[in-house]
């Protein structure tokens, strides 16, 4: 697995009409030395997938369940999301964790179910603005990274995001010490967990990135690219973040 990633996550938006963004996106990264994927709404992922195909684009699914099959309805399994054409697997967004209230004990276990059906399990975390506000950020980012990831995790089939809850969505962002302080962290847990096969183990920051941010955000050190809303859903905006970081 490439260390840098732009992830791109549609959340809930694309019909058959936005597919014409995915074809100028695989032409608009045709040069680029990242790993890029985008993650579309369970419906376009095999489409997706077919048209990437040749490409330098990876396709990933939203959330998977914890289980490989069974009585739960409207849920996706992670067979089918790599059935479907999927490399990896966004797990614990904070839109999951607080429309579904996933807990982080849940998310391990979709972590693991993610791994064991072949995909990369990305799994976010991230404090909210009170949580910031009252100085608990580094503890609340440090526990839903333990609990959010299983002991037996494959590290090469890792990756992490941090999200602050209050960045997403609303053209906000922290500062470029505050980043680099989570992700710094972030690493030291993550190393004193696991060992030196942490790292490797990608480390994105997410929330309001775009074009005219992402080189301050990917000079950050461990910063190794960037989970993307709002600016994947265009392929110029998500082309030139691409480009950033292929040139961090
Ligand atoms: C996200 O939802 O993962 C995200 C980072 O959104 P945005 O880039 O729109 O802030």
């Amino acid at each position: 697995m490439a260390r840098k990633l732009a992830a791109g996550n549609w959340k809930m938006n694309g019909t058959t009409a936005e597919l014409s963004e995915v074809a100028a996106l695989t032409a608009a990264i045709s040069d680029a030395t990242c790993e890029v994927l985008l993650c579309p709404p369970a419906t376009l992922i095999s489409r997706m997938a077919d048209m990437a195909q040749g490409t330098g684009l990876k396709i990933g699914g939203q959330t998977c369940h914890s289980e490989a099959s069974g009585a739960h309805t409207g849920d996706i399994s992670a067979a089918m999301l790599y059935d479907a054409g999927a490399s990896h697997v966004i797990l614990g967004h904070s839109e999951r964790r607080a429309d579904h209230g996933e807990t982080s004990e849940q998310v391990a276990g979709q972590s693991a179910a993610a791994q064991a059906g072949g995909l990369i399990a990305i799994v976010c975390v991230g404090e909210t603005e009170a949580e910031r506000d009252a100085n608990v950020t580094l503890n609340v980012v440090g526990t839903q990274l333990a609990e959010s990831i299983p002991d037996d995790c494959d590290l090469s089939k890792l990756v992490v995001a941090y999200e602050p809850v209050w960045a997403i969505g609303t053209g906000r962002t922290p500062t470029i010490e505050q980043i680099a302080e989570v992700h710094d962290h972030m690493r030291s847990a993550l190393t004193e967990r696991f060992g030196q096969g942490a790292d490797d183990i990608p480390l994105l920051y997410g929330g309001s990135v775009k074009p005219s941010n992402a080189a301050d955000i990917f000079a950050v050190s461990n910063v190794d690219g960037a989970l993307v809303g709002g600016a994947s859903l265009k392929a110029e905006d998500f082309g030139g973040i691409v480009s950033a970081l292929s040139q961090a």
